[in-house]
């Protein structure tokens, strides 16, 4: 038996997710880094453990349940079990002129290929990986989502949320819905589930327009090492809660 904790980030081949498991395994996690392709995450993780982590590369295409399925069982395989689930993954889907998606005009495969990445696979991942993590002393989920699915935001003309993206952002309106309810089928455990919203990040994801992902990953490593009797339920970014 080891004392080392493990935390799953999928989508940790680059980017925020790439910066939040680094950020944990500086912190003594064994990170699983969680990539949908093979060499992509091989690299990753050979970045990481040139920086001193204890990591190892999980194929996890949080699309299919084959991959999630199979990620779980090396997760398993590989005997240390799972304190801390990142469910970091995620795409914006087609856009239009100026970043924007609008509703008028969306192509439901778009809405269908953004909602399966940024909702169902986070609750195919959740699901496949509670076993393991109710095995935890303290299991952390964190679920990646962003300011832009805050209903009050989006329908406050005074507050700036960029531009329409009418298939992207409702999918994290439904990630946090969903959070809330994972919270309360949690209540009485020791499971806490948290969203959180970085902010806007320099990565492929925004054209490497925002802040160096290595700041924005500070919300969700907070989340993923909270003490026991923690939040949970709750939609943050670095300054607090963000509303619904
Ligand atoms: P990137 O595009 O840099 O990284 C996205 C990651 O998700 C990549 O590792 C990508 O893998 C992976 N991914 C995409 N689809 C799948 C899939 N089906 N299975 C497994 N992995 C997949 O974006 P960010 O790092 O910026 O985004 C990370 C998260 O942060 C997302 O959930 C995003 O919505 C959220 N976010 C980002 C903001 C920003 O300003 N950047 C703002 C608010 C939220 P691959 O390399 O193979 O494509």
């Amino acid at each position: 038996m080891t004392d080392t904790k493990t935390a799953l980030v999928t989508g940790a081949n680059k980017g925020l997710g790439f910066e939040i498991a680094a950020g944990l395994g500086a912190r003594g996690y064994r990170v699983a880094v969680g990539a949908r392709d093979q060499a992509r995450g091989e690299t990753a993780v050979k970045t990481l453990a040139d920086a001193g982590v204890d990591a190892y590369a999980v194929p996890l295409d949080v699309t299919s349940d084959h991959s999630v399925t199979e990620a779980a069982r090396l997760i398993e395989h590989r005997g240390g079990g799972l304190d801390v689930l990142v469910n970091n993954a995620g795409i914006a889907g087609e856009t239009g002129p100026g970043w924007g998606q609008d509703p008028t005009t969306l192509d439901l495969d778009v809405v269908r290929a953004v909602v399966d990445t940024n909702v169902y696979g986070v609750i195919r991942v959740t699901n496949a990986m509670l076993p393991l993590l109710r095995r935890s002393d303290s299991p952390r989920i964190v679920n990646i989502s962003s300011s832009v699915g805050s209903m009050t935001w989006q329908s406050d003309p005074e507050i700036e949320v960029g531009p329409i993206m009418a298939a992207y952002s409702p999918t994290k309106s439904y990630l946090n819905a969903v959070t809330v309810h994972y919270a309360r089928q949690f209540a009485g455990t020791n499971i806490l589930i948290n969203a959180a919203c970085p902010g806007l990040v320099a990565t492929d994801f925004t054209g490497f327009y925002g802040r160096p992902p290595q700041e924005a990953a500070a919300t969700a490593i907070r989340l993923a090492t909270l003490p026991d009797g923690g939040p949970t339920g709750s939609f943050v970014n670095d300054d607090g809660v963000i509303p619904w």
